[in-house]
């Protein structure tokens, strides 16, 4: 029986999360859940799990549960933690994976942010603690699922992009689309933030981070296809060119549950069965990344190393908390986040506070620039 820790418990991949340990009670215990502000849910989650710790990540929340962003650290390092489930979201995750992956503990993490900020002090934390990292992000965990181990032969990796809500638009279109606009993926359902991400597509450029990181791959090595149906979640490609790819009906249950029971798999009749003849044409295109410019920022900044995913992903976080707001169109994030890395100096990225540093820095240049 492995003690799980879920952060972020009440957002889309935290329930989902928690779906997945209600068909896999005979395996998994919920030792400690934390929620952002939600005391609601939180509350009614800590009334069916009865975790030995709960608490709010927000410190100005009202209610009888410990709150502040130290609950995650609490959970993340709790002695009865196996496995944590990093499903916060944005930068505010860092802490957590750092202190989870020192302590030995096993992260499944969807919180990609983490990788983006702080690659190198992410290894470097799984390295001195024994702790393991393994992605719950789809692309990722196919790519992991097609390595089965062998992940010296790897030469190449192609994740997939839906494309988003905007995937045939033109450039002028978007410049002003809506907030409902942008929420409204077409094959997933997600938080807000990532999915207007996925609709700017710095969602994959943060995806193309990651798997720099976690698969040690140059970025010369790792492409991206724009695929519609998103029943493909990456191929990969061996040094003799044989190409493996996962396939699955979108559901993140299954890249959490294989998070979780990596190497080993469990049965689950909770997930969707696939069936091709339903799944119908698969179609593959290249990204428009002069279109997707803020795609094409991230990637610049995954190239540009050090401190520039830090900056990248402060920058794009500030900016879409403005979109979100309506503070500023759907147009201003990619200039924002252009804007913020031009004039970023990158350091290198081998100590926390030269990336708390970078984070702060960019925060506050996309304000000024958006101002
Ligand atoms: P969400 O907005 O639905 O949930 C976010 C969770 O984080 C909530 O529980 C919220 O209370 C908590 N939270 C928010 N701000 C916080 C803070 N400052 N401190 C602590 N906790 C805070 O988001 P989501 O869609 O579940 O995504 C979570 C993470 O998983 C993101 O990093 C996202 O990129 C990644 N991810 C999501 C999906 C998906 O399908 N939703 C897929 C792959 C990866
Ligand atoms: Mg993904």
């Amino acid at each position: 029986m492995r003690g799980v820790a879920v952060l972020g418990s009440t957002g889309s991949i935290g329930r989902s999360t928690l779906a997945v340990l209600s068909r896999q009670r005979e395996h998994f215990r919920v030792v400690a859940l934390t929620g952002g502000r939600n005391t609601d849910l939180l509350e009614a989650q800590r009334r069916e799990w009865r975790p030995e710790f709960a608490g709010l990540a927000d410190a100005n929340v009202a209610s009888r549960l410990p709150s502040g962003p130290a609950v995650l650290i609490e959970a993340a390092t709790h002695p009865s933690v196996d496995i944590v489930v990093n499903a916060v979201v944005g930068a505010a995750g860092l802490d957590a994976t750092l202190a989870a992956l020192r302590a030995g503990k096993r992260v499944a993490l969807a919180n990609k942010e983490s990788l983006v900020m702080a690659g190198e002090l992410v290894l470097e934390a799984a390295r001195a603690g024994g702790g393991e990292l393994v992605p719950v992000d789809s692309e990722h965990s196919a790519v992991l699922q097609c390595l089965a181990g062998r992940g010296g032969e790897l030469e190449r990796l192609i994740l997939t992009a839906s494309g988003g809500p905007f995937r045939d638009w033109t450039a002028e279109r978007m410049q002003a689309a809506s907030v409902e606009e942008a929420l409204r993926h077409p094959t997933w359902r997600m938080g807000n933030k990532i999915s207007v991400d996925s609709a700017t597509l710095a969602n994959k450029a943060l995806e193309v981070i990651e798997a720099h990181f976690l698969y040690g791959l140059s970025y010369d090595h790792i492409e991206v296809v724009v695929h519609a149906q998103s029943i493909v979640h990456a191929f990969v490609e061996f040094a003799d060119g044989s190409v493996l790819a996962q396939l699955g009906f979108p559901t993140m249950e299954l890249p959490i549950l294989y998070a979780l029971t990596h190497p080993v798999r469990l049965p689950d009749t909770g997930v969707p069965r696939f069936d091709p003849v339903s799944a119908g044409a698969l179609t593959f295109e290249p990204l428009r990344a002069d279109v997707f410019r803020t795609f094409a920022a991230g990637v610049a900044a995954g190239r540009a190393g050090g401190t520039a995913p830090a900056a990248f992903n402060a920058a794009n976080e500030v900016a879409v908390a403005a979109f979100l707001d309506r503070r500023i169109p759907f147009g201003r994030i990619p200039d924002t986040v252009h804007a913020v890395l031009d004039a970023h100096a990158v350091q290198p990225a081998s100590a926390l506070e030269a990336v708390r540093e970078a984070d702060r820095w960019a925060r506050a240049r996309a304000l000024e620039e958006m101002s």
